[in-house]
């Protein structure tokens, strides 16, 4: 479970007000209907630099629109705006350790009906301390869901949209409450889509491979991140494409990224080792990697970061 500590603030309504006084009515259209977008973001503390780092917030806002987009949500904010609000619910927070941020824009009317159209928008966002979200990000062991996952043309998986995680929490709980730490789920065709909450990757013969955007998975920002980091910083070739269940019987390596799980190892499928049974060294490069960029130890990704209690804004310009 996550190491998570309690918001004492939330956006709600237009302004910072007291976490308390953020409240809902039993009655609103998208706790009946999911019909709720959400994101998460990280903010790393640096504590040499006495600084807290939000990790591409625009980029974690522009999919976080286009997921409200999708449910027919009109918020009046660009990404730039949001980041903005961030930085001072983060300042008025005051959080001098790692936090994570959870924005969640829903149909607010309190009324009974099934539609999209003529339903009023709310948004809202707070932030807590957070550590890791599981707990052995070295050497996961996963199953194969029997759940598929939720198909482009039942609710879009492209979407961070609320009413699918119904999906992904059967899948997470069955994983667990069977001994394994986390599930791998497939598309209705029987290929790997993605984790609960996270993109899969594996490793043959030198080259990542993760399935592409069309198998019905969640964009992730840490994916392309990843990906990003193993292209430039690494020389790894990446393949996007369609992965057979098998292929993860056979991997070199595998592992799983998202904002909450970061870069965990997988190193068991279904009581089988995955290569030697111990973290890989392509894992464990790009584990590396992560850490010193999130943090804001390498120079050439200092763009993906945008402080929090730095007076100017300059990173955000150039992402
Ligand atoms: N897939 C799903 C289903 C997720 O919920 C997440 C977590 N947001 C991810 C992938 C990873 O996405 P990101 O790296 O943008 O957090």
């Amino acid at each position: 479970m996550a190491e998570q500590g309690k918001p004492r603030f939330a956006f709600f309504d237009g302004q910072i007000v007291p976490i308390e006084q953020a409240k809902i009515s039993v009655m609103t259209h998208a706790l009946h209907y999911g019909t709720a977008v959400f994101g998460g973001l990280r903010a790393y503390w640096n504590a040499d630099e006495q600084e807290l780092f939000i990790f591409r917030p625009l980029d974690h806002f522009e999919r976080f629109l286009q997921s409200a987009s999708m449910l027919r949500m009109h918020l009046p904010f660009t990404p730039a705006e949001m980041t903005t609000m961030l930085r001072d619910l983060l300042r008025a927070e005051g959080f001098h350790e790692n936090c994570y941020i959870r924005p969640l824009a829903y149909k607010s009317t309190e009324m009974i009906g099934v539609r999209l159209h003529d339903v009023d928008d709310a948004f809202t966002m707070f932030a807590m301390p957070f550590g890791q979200y599981v707990e052995r990000e070295e050497g996961l062991h996963v199953c194969f869901s029997a759940w598929r996952r939720v198909d482009d043309n039942a609710i879009p998986a492209r979407g961070k949209i609320a009413g699918s995680y119904a999906n992904s929490s059967q899948a997470k709980s069955d994983a667990i409450l069977s001994g394994y730490d986390e599930a791998v789920v497939l598309t209705q065709d029987g290929h790997i889509s993605e984790g609960s909450a996270a993109n899969v990757l594996i490793v043959r013969r030198g080259q990542i491979i993760t399935p592409s955007s069309s198998s019905d998975v969640l964009e992730g920002i840490t994916l392309r991140s990843v990906l990003a980091l193993a292209r430039e910083e690494l020389g790894i070739p990446v393949v996007e494409r369609l992965i057979d269940r098998t292929e993860l019987y056979v991997a070199d390596e595998a592992f799983m990224c998202g904002t909450g799980m970061q870069i965990a190892a997988v190193t068991r499928v279904e009581h089988r080792p995955i290569g030697t049974g111990q973290m890989g060294e392509i894992t464990q490069a790009l584990r590396r990697l992560f850490f010193d960029v999130v943090n804001g130890r390498h120079p050439a990704y200092r763009h993906w970061l945008t402080p929090v209690y730095a007076s100017t804004l300059i990173e955000d310009a150039k992402r």
